[in-house]
């Protein structure tokens, strides 16, 4: 039976681990020592690595762990990663048959140029563009593109299982309450994930129904959301433009600032976090 399982590296990455009795693949191994610890500890061979994007904090360890054997490593068409056996992009398939797994490879640029996330059996691993309740930095793409991609990933069914790379999710529902004060989904979600973390246990993985209801960045026709968007603009509010743009246009574009704001201001936290970029 497959089983999906954190393995924590550095301040709060997250080593994502799939994994049946013998054998395992792992996704963004920032660090070779946990993953190579908890391989020994279970007894398991290490048969794929893939990798979303360059960050050092999520393909650090692969040369490490390549030493110990060679195993296929997927990771994006144009990004500088050393090692990889097969780069790919959005409409490729990468199966890991002695898990019998399948993922689609989706483009998601915005974070990275060419980030990319894996999606199979209801899972998406989506590094550092999707966060729980919040999105990663724009650092070499543009607030277009980090939108384009968020909305990609809100296609995906809501019973999808979303593994992001980092434990930011206290942080960002913080955000996240004081750009929608009034969702009571979010209300509730902080509280079970404040349990969650007091008991030491990950807040991840989410699903998409639940990021739909509470993550702002996939809210951004919300009223609320594109309100808040518009007070944190300042001047946009006194635009008379603003009176006319009830329609979908001009809050798509609050939306994409509100990404960009929240890549500056809410996510700013994350970036001192974020090990090794
Ligand atoms: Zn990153
Ligand atoms: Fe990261």
């Amino acid at each position: 039976m497959l089983e999906i399982v954190p393995v924590k590296a550095f301040k709060d990455n997250y080593i994502w681990t799939l994994r049946d009795g013998k054998r395992a693949a792992v996704v963004d191994p920032g660090d070779a020592r946990p993953v190579i610890d908890y391989l020994a500890r279970e007894k398991l061979e290490l048969v794929a690595i893939l990798a979303t994007h360059h960050h050092a904090d999520h393909v650090g360890g692969i040369p490490a762990l390549l030493e110990r054997g060679r195993v296929p490593v997927y990771g994006p068409r144009g990004e500088p990663i050393e090692s990889l056996t097969r780069a790919v992009g959005e409409g490729d398939t990468v199966t890991i048959p002695e898990l019998g797994l399948s993922f689609a490879v989706l483009d998601i640029p915005g974070h990275t140029r060419a980030h990319i996330a894996y999606y199979g059996a209801d899972c998406l691993f989506c590094g550092d563009t999707l966060f729980a309740c919040g999105c990663g930095r724009v650092f070499e793409g543009t607030p277009e593109q980090m939108y384009a991609s968020l909305e990609k990933l809100r296609a995906l069914p809501d019973s999808t299982k979303v593994y992001c790379g980092h434990e930011y999710t206290l942080a960002n529902i913080g955000f996240a309450r004081s750009v929608e004060p009034g969702n009571e989904a979010l209300g509730a979600r902080e509280a079970r994930d404040r349990r969650l973390r007091e008991a030491g246990k990950p807040t991840l993985p989410t699903t998409l129904g639940d990021e739909k209801a509470t993550n702002p960045f996939l809210r951004c026709l919300e009223p609320a959301v594109v309100e808040s968007a518009n007070k944190y603009l300042g001047a946009r509010a006194a635009d008379p433009v603003r009176e006319l743009a009830v329609g979908r246009e001009l809050a798509v574009g609050d939306a994409r600032e509100l990404v960009q704001h929240g890549g500056l201001e809410g996510g700013g936290a994350q970036v001192d976090r974020e090990v090794g970029l």
